[in-house]
């Protein structure tokens, strides 16, 4: 891939640098620096002082810094190791200067009355501060060291390049562009740059690499720094731009419109037995505008749990199968495509409409046939898991795809599902289904390919779970509550977490609280899901619990997304800590969906730190999953909220979406006026920033 990348850069050779050879170079590489330019983006991950010497008196525990003294005392000492003290002083205070691997050179230099000057970590060690391992150099009465003139950048390395190497390329870099023989092309026009007050960027990446003594160190971790917020701004932009280029290919693609008379539609929602809220008549109209265009639909639907978004996206499937279309419907999990499956059916067989069913572990005869009926199109709508995609699965005519809950699949995979479903000049329209929100400025970074409804509103009559935060030590209490609460007829979930992610460890958890509540409530009919079974056995325990069979049902976070059975209204989490909030909000949304007041119960282990318990108080406090969203924004950052799969579409290397976050409106806004006003500077945008990555240029 850095080939790919590394062809799309122009500018000067790194080689031309003086003091890098074929060998430094190649490592310069793997940093990705194929170019001076490139190394001029390199910038520092931290920064230390040595721009002042301190005096040792006023060391706190935990500073980095320059301190300069006379040494008084140097000898071996023999602890569990051989270690080399050094006791130096600047007339404020003392301090020691440890030292594990020395040689005979070294403590001859650090000879009682010479002076030296160290650089090191404050720490404390048995008799007052120390400095373990510092870096330190005599101080001669005649040529008395100079101070560092700016901070000191520490830059991300690689094996068997010097932090002093980078420092000395860097300088010749800089030194390069400030006598003009290098250029940085300035992409962001002057009237854009004084608009949003910040610095050139010759001026932002001089100041990054070079700071003055007088900047704040706090600055760059707070993302005050101009310098950094001028290039956060700009990576910001470059990514957004890119997403809206792709939104632009995309729309000069074609598919084939849907234009459906609606009677299947009509007759789903008379049979449904509840009116459609508003969101979703909305949203539903929004759908069949895009469906019924020339271009391919790429359509975000974001609504809570619970606010009924698989009727929408089966009057969309409806239009297209009464056009005479094929639809595909994926899910990210066996269960949650079973489900939808069940629903499916009961909705549109009566329309006459053929369903087929496609998973991984589907048996051959079974798939063979599957797949013969979804070539010669007699399916119209397939539902399944990523198995739909596989590469000896062909479309008839597919002209719509859905696909639930995309938390779970990142861009990549989005557009390789287009790919699939497409012939070489038609495209199928795609409807994007997420119950996990996300506030509106990140979802228009993060997919600012697509399209965005939002299903706002809950079906009337739904009453809001009632959480509460237990710890296990009232583990007894929580079972007599699950065991009354059975005995009046109601249904309960026990759902068990795992730290690390392992089906296996996950599902053993599961099985033995299974056995365990058993033992303890011989009377309750329990009932146990995980990952691990086989999907008939998961299907008919689902199917019992679902009818009533089954009082409780036992279940790993398998049954976090789609499951849906109105009379379960208790549910007990094991140590949700372990979980971030929207997976939470998610898991509880499985409660609730009836007309009885349901409850969650969060059973956690142990201590709760301090974020854990803001995160589970956030979740008691309100079940709207959009201010929990926000929440789960402010404690955990977006990485955890978009899904790492989705996060990772933006390898940001400056910018950081959580510090940065109150740059997203000005770099959307700038985004469209960039291209509106100064369109020939978009490309050189991107490929300064993200290269020209395969992905995109498919796409
Ligand atoms: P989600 O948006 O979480 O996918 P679902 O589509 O699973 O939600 O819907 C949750 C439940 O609400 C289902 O049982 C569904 O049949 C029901 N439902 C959907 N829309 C309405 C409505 N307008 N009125 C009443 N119940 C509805
Ligand atoms: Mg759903």
């Amino acid at each position: 891939m850095s080939t790919v990348i590394a062809q799309g850069k122009t500018g000067t050779p790194i080689l031309r640098l003086s003091g890098v050879g074929p060998r430094i170079a190649e490592r310069l590489a793997r940093l990705g620096i194929h170019t001076v330019e490139d190394l001029l983006f390199h910038l520092p991950l931290r920064y230390e002082d040595r721009t002042r010497v301190v005096p040792i008196g006023s060391l706190r525990m935990g500073d980095a810094a320059v301190v300069q003294g006379e040494v008084q005392l140097t000898d071996i000492r023999y602890a569990r190791r051989r270690m080399l003290l050094s006791r130096i002083a600047d007339g404020t205070g003392s301090l020691t200067l440890r030292f594990f691997h020395f040689n005979a050179a070294q403590q001859a230099t650090l000879a009682r009355g010479v002076r030296v000057r160290c650089y090191g970590e404050v720490r404390r060690g048995k008799s007052g501060l120390e400095l373990v391992h510092p870096e330190f150099s005599v101080v001669d009465a005649e040529t008395p060291l100079a101070v560092a003139e700016h901070l000191t950048p520490i830059y991300p390395t690689t094996e068997g390049l010097h932090q002093l190497s980078l420092r000395q390329f860097t300088d010749r870099a800089l030194k390069l562009f400030n006598d003009g023989e290098l250029e940085l092309c300035e992409w962001l026009p002057a009237d854009v740059l004084a608009e949003l007050a910040l610095p050139s960027l010759s001026d932002a990446v001089v100041n990054l690499h070079r700071p003055p003594p007088d900047t704040h160190i706090e600055s760059f971790a707070s993302g005050e720094h101009t310098g950094q917020r001028r290039l956060a701004f700009e990576e910001l932009l470059a990514h957004q731009l890119s997403l809206q280029q792709l939104r632009q290919r995309v729309s000069q693609h074609r598919a084939v419109p849907v234009q459906a008379k609606r009677d299947f539609s009509a007759r789903l929602i008379k049979a449904l037995g509840f009116e459609l809220t508003e969101a979703q008549l909305r949203v539903t109209q929004e759908i069949r505008d895009d469906l019924s265009r020339p271009t391919p639909m790429q359509r975000l639907v974001q609504g809570d749990v619970g606010s009924g978004k698989t009727v929408v996206a089966a009057l969309a499937a409806l239009d297209a199968i009464e056009s005479g279309y094929q639809v595909a419907l994926m899910a990210p999990t066996e269960l949650l495509a079973e489900q939808h499956f069940q629903n499916l059916s009961r909705w549109c067989t009566p329309l006459g409409v053929q369903l087929s069913w496609l998973s991984g572990s589907l048996k051959t005869a079974p798939r063979r046939e599957a797949i013969e009926q979804i070539k010669i199109g007699a399916t119209q709508l397939l539902v399944g898991t990523h198995a739909l995609f596989q590469k000896d699965v062909e479309f008839a005519n597919l002209a719509l795809i859905i696909v639930d809950e995309q938390h779970r699949f990142g861009v990549h995979q989005r557009l390789a599902l287009r790919e699939k479903g497409g012939s070489e000049d038609l495209f199928p329209h795609q409807l994007i289904m997420t119950a996990t929100p996300i506030p509106r400025t990140l979802a228009q970074t993060a997919y600012a390919d697509l399209d965005y409804s939002v299903v706002d509103e809950l079906p009337p009559g739904r009453k809001p779970v009632d959480t509460v935060v237990v710890p296990d030590k009232r583990r007894d209490e929580v079972v007599q509550r699950l065991h009354q609460a059975c005995k009046q007829g109601r249904q309960a979930y026990w759902v068990c977490t795992l730290i690390e992610e392992s089906e296996t460890l996950e599902a053993q958890a599961a099985e033995d609280t299974a056995a365990q509540l058993q033992m303890a409530l011989p009377d309750l009919r329990i009932g146990l899901v995980h990952g691990r079974l086989k999907s008939d056995v998961k299907e008919s325990v689902m199917q019992a619990f679902k009818s009533g069979e089954l009082d409780l049902l036992v279940a790993t976070t398998v049954i976090e997304v789609g499951v849906d059975v109105p009379n379960a209204s208790l549910m007990v989490i094991e140590n949700p800590e372990r979980l971030g909030l929207a997976q939470l909000h998610q898991l509880r949304g499985r409660v609730g969906r009836g007309s009885v007041a349901s409850s969650c119960v969060l059973l956690y282990h142990g201590r709760l730190s301090e974020n854990a318990q803001a995160r589970l108080a956030a979740l008691r406090d309100t079940n709207d999953g959009f201010e929990i969203a926000r929440r789960d924004l402010e404690l955990r950052g977006p990485g955890e909220l978009l899904g790492t799969r989705q996060a990772g579409i933006m390898r940001l290397r400056i910018a950081d979406l959580q510090r940065d976050i109150e740059l997203l409106p000005l770099v959307h806004k700038t985004a469209r006026e960039l291209a509106k006003k100064y369109p020939q500077n978009v490309s050189p945008l991107i490929r300064r920033w993200i290269g020209d990555k395969v992905q995109y240029r498919d796409a």
